[in-house]
């Protein structure tokens, strides 16, 4: 059977963290289906659904990483049966990461109307306490985002920062 990955998330920016797992799935699997959460109308997101595909779109392009970027909503089950995956990709940074990820997971496999499996992928050493959401605090006290996003991702951050204060 061929394996067909999701790796699932918001993405709001990719980070180093996320490009490092995505890097590693590509090499494990037949196919990756890189998936975007969509945002909701309400979300505060700093970035759309088609600015997060470009960003991505960038980041696979120059690394030369075979994946597809999709994005959807409703539920996870859904979108995993009608892509026809059978294994879901999450990265694991600390402790804490655990028992969300759990949750995630037995909450997605209960309603599953395909069979799967979760690959869980440790993350780098270096990417361990790197989060989408402190990545957004330093952009907006104006710290050195090079360590944890692309720079492409790096350009868009500086830029959003600047329109919030107009
Ligand atoms: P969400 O906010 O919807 O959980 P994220 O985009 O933050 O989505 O995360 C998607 C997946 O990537 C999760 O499995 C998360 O644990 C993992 N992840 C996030 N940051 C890192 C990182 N620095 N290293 C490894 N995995 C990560």
């Amino acid at each position: 059977m061929k394996k067909v990955a999701l790796y699932p998330g918001s993405f709001d920016p990719i980070t180093k963290g996320h490009v490092d797992i995505i890097k590693r799935s590509s090499n494990l699997f037949d196919k990756l289906i890189i998936g975007i959460f969509k945002n909701s109308t309400k979300s505060k997101a700093w970035f759309s659904d088609e600015e997060k595909v470009e960003m991505i779109e960038e980041i696979l392009k120059k690394e030369n990483i075979n994946a597809e970027i999709k994005i959807f909503n409703g539920l996870l089950v859904d979108f995993m049966c009608k892509e026809k995956v059978n294994i879901l990709v999450r990265g694991l940074r600390a402790l804490s990461d655990y028992e969300y990820e759990l949750q995630f997971t037995l909450t997605n496999k209960t309603l599953a109307k395909s069979e799967f499996e979760t690959v869980f992928l440790t993350a780098s050493r270096e990417y361990l306490y790197l989060s989408s959401s402190l990545v957004k605090e330093v952009a907006q006290n104006k710290g050195n985002l090079s360590f944890f996003v692309t720079e492409n991702v790096e350009k868009r951050m500086i830029e959003r920062v600047e329109s919030f204060k107009r």
